[in-house]
């Protein structure tokens, strides 16, 4: 879905002044800011009217983005982010496939209006909402599959130092730095591009990986002592309950990262993370497996999610208790059936 007719008619949209607003998904992760943040430069650099609207907050390790601080938070000016997207000439959402991935609310919001929506995403079987859809599952992040747009249609000249560091982070985040599967030689390609626009990379792990809190680290503490094996069936799960997150003092993003531990023992092709999320009354799951065994397949299937086949999130309205029990037994009896 990255044919001639679409990047033609991107060029058209973008080649007048016009106002556009640009979302990504409900709890925005590294690619879903870098992607939005590097399409807000260059946007802004051409000359466009652009505004950042995301769904709720984003985690504290990515507000040493450039132009973080103009990112305007439906969650917590609802009639004004609302207005600003009503009079957008064009919405553009970013690292996400289905309108629900901005949260109940916001997703009635938006399915209400009548204006063009453009989809740049990377997720499996997206959805039909958009007048212009970029989605490709085989980039490895919306950042590198957004640089290799802008490329196509020659517009990589608009990508300054600052959208270049915006573009980097989600690709070193969304890559596992440069180790997921779908890293390629186009996404080193890429990454050599920004590298030449002068980005500070080195600096850009510091500021991702070398700011936890001492907080931060006692919870991963936890997590791994909360750690579970279950070897006959090569997978692993790990929890946090309320009560965890509370003793640690627990801020958004503290979690980030964590569910890749699961993974890291010999063995292991599948694990999965359970956070008790006592405010919004849910179990929200993350999922992640090695090889061919499909996460997304199995977070849809039972947990109200999606994602990719390695890398995939959902949620269950059971206990915690209720929750791993439920997660074991449907372990114990498919597992064979998501291995693709
Ligand atoms: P994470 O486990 O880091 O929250 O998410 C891993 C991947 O699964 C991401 O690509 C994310 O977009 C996707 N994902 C996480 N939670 C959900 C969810 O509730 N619904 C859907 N459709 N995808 C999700
Ligand atoms: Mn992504």
């Amino acid at each position: 879905m990255m044919n001639e007719k679409n990047l033609e008619s991107l060029e058209r949209i973008l080649n007048s002044p016009k106002k556009i607003t640009i979302i990504p998904h409900r709890n925005p992760d590294g690619d879903a800011i870098g992607s939005t943040l590097g399409l807000y430069h260059v946007l802004k650099k051409i000359g466009h009217d652009v505004h950042v609207v995301a769904p709720n907050d984003f985690p504290h390790f990515l507000a040493w983005m450039p132009a973080s601080e103009d990112i305007l938070i439906y969650d917590k000016n609802r009639e004004s982010t609302s207005k600003l997207i009503a009079d957008s000439d064009y919405i553009f959402t970013l690292d996400f496939n289905v309108l629900l991935r901005t949260g109940d609310d916001m997703e009635k919001m938006l399915q209400k209006l009548p204006n063009p929506f453009v989809m740049i995403d990377h997720h499996q079987m997206p959805g039909n909402f958009a007048e212009l859809t970029f989605s490709n599952p085989e980039f490895g992040s919306t950042c590198e599959l957004l640089y290799t747009i802008l490329d196509k249609i020659n517009f990589t000249k608009y990508i300054d130092k600052d959208a270049a560091t915006c573009i980097y982070t989600g690709i070193v985040t969304d890559s596992g730095s440069f180790r997921f599967p779908k890293t390629n030689a186009n996404t080193h390609r890429v990454i050599a591009a920004l590298i030449d626009k002068g980005i500070d990379n080195p600096q850009i792990h510091n500021n991702l990986f070398d700011n936890s809190s001492y907080n931060r680290l006692q919870l991963l503490g936890r997590a791994l002592q909360n750690m579970v094996l279950l070897p006959e069936l090569n997978t692993s799960y790990i929890y946090l309950t309320d009560e965890d997150l509370n003793e640690f003092k627990h801020v958004k993003g503290d979690t980030e990262g964590v569910v890749n531990y699961g993974l890291s023992i010999k063995g292991i092709d599948l694990t999965s993370f359970f956070i008790e999320r006592k405010d919004e009354g849910i179990i929200k799951i993350s999922l992640r497996s090695q090889g061919n065994f499909d996460v997304n397949l199995l977070a849809r299937k039972y947990f109200e999610g999606g994602g990719h086949v390695n890398a995939a999130g959902g949620k269950s309205n059971l206990s915690l208790q209720e929750t791993i029990e439920r997660f074991k037994e449907i372990i114990s009896k498919h597992k064979n059936e998501f291995y693709v």
